[in-house]
């Protein structure tokens, strides 16, 4: 894994984070982008070098509205960059850790991704993403 690509955190209402995270960063979202496969909508703020993506649930059946309806609001996950998304997945699957989606598929901000269980990294979801060229 190459570095962190962005840090996920699940709100209930995007327009009134999206004003909340303005005010913290100095910066207004740099973009808006709705993953209907998801039941997502996302924006993207960046934060020097770092990204931050905040995620509105879009359906009731929305893994952010069953989140946030279990936990509340906050860090949903973390994304890290990999060059093969591919490769990446059969090594971590190697090393035991469970792979939601062994088949890569599309997220918001242009890339591939999966995701690890949090039950085999410490309650923590993992998001994998690489560029789609
Ligand atoms: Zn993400």
């Amino acid at each position: 894994m190459k570095k962190i690509e962005h840090i996920g955190i699940a709100v209930k209402n995007l327009e009134e984070s999206n004003k909340l995270f303005a005010s913290l960063f100095g910066e207004e979202h740099y973009k808006i982008e709705e993953v209907a496969s998801e039941g997502v909508k996302t924006s993207f703020f960046k934060s020097g070098p770092n990204k931050i993506e905040l995620l509105e649930a879009t359906n009731p059946e929305s893994p952010i509205a069953k989140f946030i309806a279990k936990k509340g609001e906050g860090i949903h996950h973390i994304a890290f960059a990999v060059d093969n998304i591919k490769s990446e997945i059969q090594r971590l699957q190697k090393e035991g850790f469970v792979v939601l989606n062994e088949t890569p598929k599309k997220g918001a901000d242009n890339k591939l991704i999966a995701f690890l269980h949090p039950k085999s990294t410490n309650g923590v979801l993992i998001e994998l993403c690489q560029e789609i060229e």
